[in-house]
């Protein structure tokens, strides 16, 4: 057993398996973070006006100029909004795998209709959604989200394709979201990983219509329907507490209280399963995300660390939870208590992935936003 040990500059622990310290107790995230945002720090007006002006030429004489991914939570929104005052026409997509929290609904419509523009709801089929969903618990592995964030990003592209629009834009951002321990997470993309599990623990229901990114349809919307994802908020200087508050007054937005509580399930696996099985609180890497960018002082992060760790009603949850789902109280007790296995003892992607990287590397790709035509 390792003696505990926190982070002088952020609050990471010694609940992340793998982090090392350095002499002077400044933990290795914190140094990982600051080479990433070096490397990666490319904010500025020129590139944010050369990318929606890039986007908006494209989109001549087509319906949309991009897709814009929106959950209902603050960067989603607030990126949205960011792209319609620049004046590009867009197509808001939406993911509803059924968990959807009465906040996120309302924030998504309420932009929506302020703004002006189209929204596509894509409805996950429940049956098949809670069939991988039950398959991930019954595995007894650590990011029981997987189907969630998988599900939603494929989402993305069958509505990209489906529409021929060939940018999807989501909120997404490295300053206040690269923090994230690997151990504990996965890979959300391996479709191969995805799909033993589910072969091995899931209820053999056939997955016909749920949208599911294999290698080959990636390599399809990558590389010969070129669809391609922008983080713009990279390019902007974000700053999530003022975003917050101009959402709030323009669109009467509301608060989510977690990072990703937008949807019922997540909260009940981040703010419940997470910590009670695994030991794990992921409060510590989104806090530590905000010490980093400055947005929180390591003071604040540790006063609000101690704050309830469910802060909804968490019998109410769990029983919105388990009726959905069709399980009793002991299905939880046994889910809560099994054996823990790792989604390294499933197949997986990794091979087809590094030679993918190789070809990536010899064969340079010439993304849209650096092309004269959309097709
Ligand atoms: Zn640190």
């Amino acid at each position: 057993m390792i003696n505990y040990q926190i982070c002088t500059r952020c609050i990471m622990d010694t609940t992340d398996p793998e982090i090392v310290f350095r002499n002077d107790g400044v933990c290795n995230h914190c140094l990982e973070y600051e080479k990433l945002i070096e490397n990666n720090e490319k904010y500025s007006e020129e590139e944010y006006n050369r990318i929606i002006e890039k986007i908006k030429k494209l989109g001549k004489g087509h319906p949309y100029d991009c897709i814009a991914a929106i959950s209902g939570g603050i960067d989603s929104s607030y990126m949205v909004h960011k792209l319609k005052s620049a004046g590009l026409r867009v197509l808001a997509v939406h993911f509803d795998g059924g968990w959807n929290t009465e906040e996120a609904i309302h924030n998504v419509k309420s932009l929506v209709e302020t703004i002006g523009i189209d929204l596509y709801t894509y409805y996950a089929d429940w049956e098949e959604f809670r069939a991988l969903q039950l398959a991930y618990l019954n595995a007894g592995v650590i990011d029981i989200d997987v189907p969630t964030d998988h599900t939603f990003f494929a989402s993305l592209y069958e509505v990209a394709d489906k529409k021929n629009v060939p940018f999807i834009i989501t909120g997404h951002n490295l300053k206040t979201e690269s923090l994230m321990p690997k151990a504990w997470v996965c890979d959300k993309l391996d479709a191969r990983n995805i799909m033993d599990i589910y072969k091995k623990f899931g209820s053999g229901l056939k997955l016909k219509t749920l949208p599911i990114l294999n290698f080959k349809k990636k390599f399809s919307y990558y590389n010969i329907k070129k669809i391609e994802v922008v983080f713009i908020l990279n390019t902007l200087k974000y700053n999530k507490l003022e975003a917050a508050e101009n959402l709030k007054d323009t669109y009467g937005w509301l608060p989510v209280k977690v990072k990703h509580g937008e949807s019922i399930w997540t909260r009940f696996y981040q703010c419940f399963i997470l910590p009670a099985r695994f030991n794990i609180d992921k409060r510590k890497a989104h806090y530590s995300n905000l010490i980093l960018s400055g947005l929180m002082s390591r003071e604040n992060a540790l006063i609000e660390m101690q704050k309830p760790i469910y802060p909804y009603n968490f019998e109410q949850d769990k029983k919105h939870i388990l009726d959905k789902f069709r399980l009793t109280e002991a299905d939880l007790d046994m889910y809560m208590t099994q054996k823990k296995r790792t989604v390294n003892e499933f197949k997986t992607d990794t091979s087809m992935k590094n030679i993918y990287t190789v070809l990536r590397k010899l064969i340079p790709f010439k993304g849209l936003l650096n092309a004269s035509t959309r097709h």
